[in-house]
């Protein structure tokens, strides 16, 4: 199969997928509302709501008036949504109950990411290289796991290769381990083209392999999940909470992301600090330094991400591995 017969057939996988994924919301809707009589008179009523409140404001030629009427509206359906969340909890069952649930919630199961023009999600990307790697059209590109890691590649001098090898086998034990690894998060530092994306993708192609929940992403697509939060003109935008929500986050390249007034480290201080509340693990690769980290997100951020504690550090160094 071409590259492109497999993006097509992965597209129809991910309609697929996005069609399990209406049955499975309409199935929860149908059976939360035969137990819940009072949910289901609730949702009749927002429906009825949203029309009746569309054809008032429709209706009304003074501005001031359909203002109100959309303020009103608003705020009903607000009332009924916090109604439904109180009848949810209390019948001991999830907030989102209602609400669809994705395999992959960056990407809603689109299979893309961003505005015009659209790229791939990352979890798109990962399956479309995996039918690559297993029709064979693709063997040699795709190796990024451990049994593809191969020393011999790998310079002898100034113990270059020994400390990779022991930085494999940390991330390996790692991705074994998970969720009950030795410390709870990772992080990848040196310059470019020493591994560490190398060994970033071969933990989250462990991990996924063996079943384990896991989003990896460059500094610069979860640069624009937050951009896209601060923003904020898409309620149903989830891709910002997916990454604090995520058991297992692995974030390439953190740094080459811009650093935008209000944004950058705001919301990674948020990422960070809500996953580690939450114990959630997290993998973060980078060519900073630490100083460079401190200076360039300053000191919350940095505390948090070399606090040694619950973070292993693996500092690699030596000559750059690409084109050898
Ligand atoms: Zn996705």
């Amino acid at each position: 199969m071409t590259r492109s017969e497999h993006i097509r057939a992965l597209q129809e996988e991910y309609a697929r997928q996005r069609a399990a994924n209406e049955e499975d919301q309409e199935a929860r809707i149908a059976r939360t509302c035969a137990a819940i009589p009072e949910i289901g008179r609730l949702r009749q009523e927002s429906t009825d709501l949203a029309l009746n409140a569309m054809r008032s404001i429709l209706a009304q030629q003074d501005e001031g008036q359909r203002v109100a009427a959309a303020k009103e509206m608003k705020r009903r359906g607000q009332e009924i949504n916090a109604r439904i969340r109180q009848l949810l909890i209390g019948a001991g069952l999830p907030e989102d109950e209602l609400k669809p649930r994705y395999r992959c919630a960056v990407c809603r199961d689109t299979g893309y990411v961003g505005e015009a023009p659209a790229r791939f999600c990352d979890c798109f990307e990962a399956r479309l290289r995996l039918r690559q790697y297993e029709d064979g059209s693709m063997a040699g590109v795709d190796e990024q796991n451990f049994e593809h890691f191969d020393a011999n590649r790998i310079p002898e001098a100034d113990g270059q290769r020994a400390q990779l090898v022991k930085a494999r086998q940390l991330c390996e034990d790692y991705a074994n381990a998970f969720p009950n690894t030795a410390f709870r998060d990772l992080l990848l530092t040196g310059a470019g083209g020493l591994g560490k994306t190398f060994l970033l993708n071969c933990i989250f192609e462990r991990v996924t392999r063996r079943g384990g929940s896991a989003v990896r992403i460059t500094a610069f697509r979860m640069f624009e999940a937050m951009r896209q939060q601060h923003v904020g003109n898409d309620d149903n935008y989830e891709g910002f909470s997916a990454l604090i929500d995520v058991p297992l986050l692995l974030i390439d390249d953190l740094g080459t992301e811009p650093m935008m007034r209000n944004i950058t480290v705001e919301y990674l201080f948020t990422l960070l600090n809500e996953r580690a509340a939450a114990r959630r693990h997290t993998v973060v690769a980078t060519n900073l330094s630490p100083v460079q980290i401190k200076e360039r997100y300053g000191e919350r951020v940095a505390s948090r991400l070399l606090d040694r504690t619950r973070c292993a550090a693996i500092l690699l160094k030596g000559k750059d591995l690409r084109g050898l």
